[in-house]
């Protein structure tokens, strides 16, 4: 494809070269036959013969452009332009001044020949009318005998000849020039034209693609959720599991691409609000603490308290940028060479310069010196991932470092193969606001292992921040003996997972270690199994790879029964929704949804979440099914046949505000992934969107949000 159109554009160069000389060329034959004309009027056929090479050169050249030999026809051109302006030299006396026709002669070369790609005749012509006008200049133009036109001819009739000759010539080759730089910009903006559509379509293409896979991916993702909800064998959980994660990757390699083609378009943009980056970073290391478990990854948290609470940031983003290297450094750390498990750890505080600065670093198979270089390019990947299959698409830290720069940051990485990596990103902070809320904890006691694993130590300043005190055993034998003296204002923290450096006892409880009840202590463990057995059985358990600050501060805050705040950013849960919805009879939704899977997988979800729904098939069911009533919610699809939701809610605002009726609010179910479409929804008057795959906990916070509006406006 490119080399189809490098070779047009050669061909275009080419023809406008040949254009060029004939069009001149009719320049020259017209002086020529003036200078006929004179010589018949004169009775000088000296003068005549003088014009011949130069009127059989252009003849000659025409004819050879005519007969598609345009370079041929081009030396040919000058060589006898060269030869006429010489002879015209050595045969005229001075007095008709022959030597401005050098001044015709320079830009002839220019004119003729591609700079760059024709160099070679560029650079011959050239010197050959150097030469030329050398020769004259030193040699004298009567040099091969006296001149064969008389002085007085010479004086009256040809130096005014001349002058014309070359004024016209001259005027010729600005025009050409001038001819040939607007044909060059009326193509170069025709050319960015297509080049603009070309990527428009691409950008088109891309979101369609997108919206096309997301539509039954909905289904996909959101039956899994539902099944997952269900009584499953441990072989049927692990194969949901497993749809699951092939459903996130392929997800995930599709946003990839769509940045990338935002990215390569110029419309990546950031929204930026209010963040509470603390929770930004702990949903991040929430969210792959299955993807670390599953790759024999320790993942660990480290926090600087002193860190404010809110800053100006896309929270999305900083998520994006934070999960892309959270996902590579455990990716990469997973086989280990010593059978070791990884160990990534996330630092957040403050750069020397005082902006946010995060590092995510491994001990995974490291990076080549001569890689680094290409890092940040898109599809680059180093030899060793490409010969051991570790998959991706290699597009991550390219997104990656336009969304820092975007940012106004920098992204550094540090990496010996073999040892690991450590990625390190900056920002400034704008407009912070806050200190994370802590709970006073004086005279309190929290005791710990001196493991540098689990990333407890990591959260000494947090401890002491709450004002108590820290304490760390050598060994989590001597913290076990410890424990047997039981103190109200101590709690002992005892890691039980699988980590390395844990030991052989991975059992959790006050009996497997002979802790008596009273002792306050939390057990720390990374498997899923022993947390769901163990806390039934009345034992705090804390999920370890990695240790949440808000979930320690919440377990702290439990043990010693202080009123605070809970703080766990997995505490969020369907009961407050579902508790609302039995008292009252619930909510009435409409949903608009023409895709009949999609419609199945909305039905199920919204039962899920305790609600029944009235569900139809496109924006006109939906609006005739609004006007009888009794509907408190829709949730629409985006793009339906005959009425689509943007109409659909067009519609409906305005009846609302014709007949005065309260507004419903409508939330958008959308497959269009691409900027904008949110705020296409906003603009005509919905209330929020979704995007497809929708999740169960989406939908839910969605639901929430708007039924508290709806409860809070029937209220006022
Ligand atoms: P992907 O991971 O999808 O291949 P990325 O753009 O995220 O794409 O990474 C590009 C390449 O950079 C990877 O394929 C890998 O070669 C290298 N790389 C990134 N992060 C690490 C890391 N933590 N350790 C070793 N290599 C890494």
């Amino acid at each position: 494809m490119l080399t189809e159109e490098a070779k047009n554009l050669e061909e275009d160069v080419v023809s406008i070269h040949t254009k060029v000389i004939i069009k001149t060329s009719w320049g020259i034959i017209i002086c020529c036959l003036c200078w006929m004309g004179l010589a018949f009027y004169l009775d000088e056929p000296v003068i005549a013969l003088l014009t011949g090479p130069a009127l059989f050169g252009t003849i000659l050249a025409v004819v050879l452009a005519l007969l598609e030999m345009p370079l041929l026809a081009r030396s040919v051109w000058s060589a006898f332009g060269i030869l006429s302006v010489t002879l015209a030299n050595f045969t005229l006396p001075s007095a008709a001044n022959p030597e401005i026709m050098y001044l015709v002669l320079l830009g002839g070369p220019f004119l003729t020949f591609a700079i760059g790609r024709e160099n070679f005749h560029l650079m011959l012509t050239f010197c050959a009318t150097a030469i030329s006008l050398s020769a004259v200049l030193i040699l004298g133009n009567d040099f091969f005998g006296t001149p064969w036109v008389n002085e007085d001819i010479a004086r009256t009739y040809l130096a005014p000849g001349t002058l014309i000759m070359v004024f016209i010539l001259i005027g010729i080759e600005m025009g050409t020039f001038g001819i040939l730089v607007h044909t060059d910009q009326v193509r170069l903006e025709a050319s960015r034209r297509q080049a603009r559509r070309a990527s428009r379509a691409k950008s088109d293409f891309l979101a369609a693609m997108s919206h096309e896979i997301r539509t039954p991916m909905n289904g996909v993702v959101g039956m899994v959720e539902i099944l997952e909800t269900s009584k499953l064998t441990t072989e049927q959980s692990r194969i949901i599991e497993t749809i699951k994660d092939s459903s996130t990757a392929l997800l995930s390699i599709i946003e990839d691409i769509l940045d990338m083609s935002r990215i390569e378009a110029g419309k990546l943009a950031l929204t930026l609000q209010q963040t509470e980056i603390l929770k930004v970073f702990e949903k991040s290391a929430d969210t792959l603490r299955h993807f670390a478990d599953a790759h024999n990854v320790t993942l660990s948290m480290c926090y600087d308290p002193q860190l404010p609470k809110f800053i100006s940031c896309d929270p999305g983003r900083l998520r994006q940028i934070t999960l892309n290297l959270l996902s590579n450094a455990i990716k990469f750390s997973k086989s280990h060479p010593e059978g070791l498990r990884g160990q990534v750890l996330l630092t957040i505080g403050f750069s020397k310069k005082g902006d946010l600065e995060f590092t995510v670093s491994d001990n995974g198979i490291g990076i080549a010196q001569e890689f680094i270089e290409s890092l940040f390019d898109p599809f680059e990947q180093s030899a060793a991932v490409r010969r051991h299959d570790f998959g991706g698409s290699g597009l991550g830290l390219a997104i990656v470092s336009q969304l820092v720069e975007k940012l106004g940051g920098s992204v550094n990485v540090e990496s010996q193969i073999g040892c690991g990596s450590s990625f390190t990103v900056q920002f400034p902070i704008v407009d912070a606001k806050g200190r994370i809320d802590l709970p006073d904890l004086t005279g309190k006691t929290i005791a710990s292992v001196k493991n540098p694993v689990d990333g407890l130590p990591c959260f000494k300043k947090f401890i002491e921040g709450c004002n108590a005190e820290f304490k760390t055993f050598e060994t989590r034998e001597a913290l076990v003996e410890a424990a047997q003296t039981q103190n109200d204002n101590v709690v002992y923290i005892i890691p039980c997972g699988t980590d390395e450096g844990v030991g052989e006892n991975a059992s959790i409880g006050h009996e497997a270690w002979e802790i008596p009840e009273e002792s306050k202590t939390i057990f720390l463990s990374n498997s899923q199994d022993q947390f769901a057995n163990q806390e039934l059985a009345g034992e705090i358990i804390l999920s370890s790879s990695p240790i949440l600050i808000t979930a320690l501060i919440d377990t702290l805050v439990g043990i010693f029964e202080l009123e605070f705040p809970k703080q766990d950013i997995r505490h969020s849960s369907i009961q407050p929704l579902l508790a609302k919805v039995e008292e009252g009879g619930g909510p009435r939704i409409l949903a608009a949804e023409d895709n009949q899977i999609n419609r199945v997988v909305l039905t199920s979800q919204l039962e899920k979440l305790g609600h029944s729904a009235v569900v139809v098939e496109d924006g006109a069911k939906a609006f005739e099914a609004w006007q009888r009533g009794g509907c408190d919610l829709i949730l629409t699809d985006c793009q339906m046949p005959t009425v689509d939701g943007f109409e659909l809610t067009r519609m409906i605002r305005e009846k609302e505000a014709v007949e005065g009726l309260a507004r419903t609010p409508i939330i958008a179910i959308t497959a269009n992934a691409l900027r904008g479409e949110g705020d296409r929804c906003l603009a005509v008057g919905m209330d929020g969107y979704l995007t497809k795959p929708t999740s169960l906990e989406d939908l839910r916070a969605a639901l929430e949000l708007h039924f508290v509006q709806v409860g809070s406006v029937s209220a006022g």
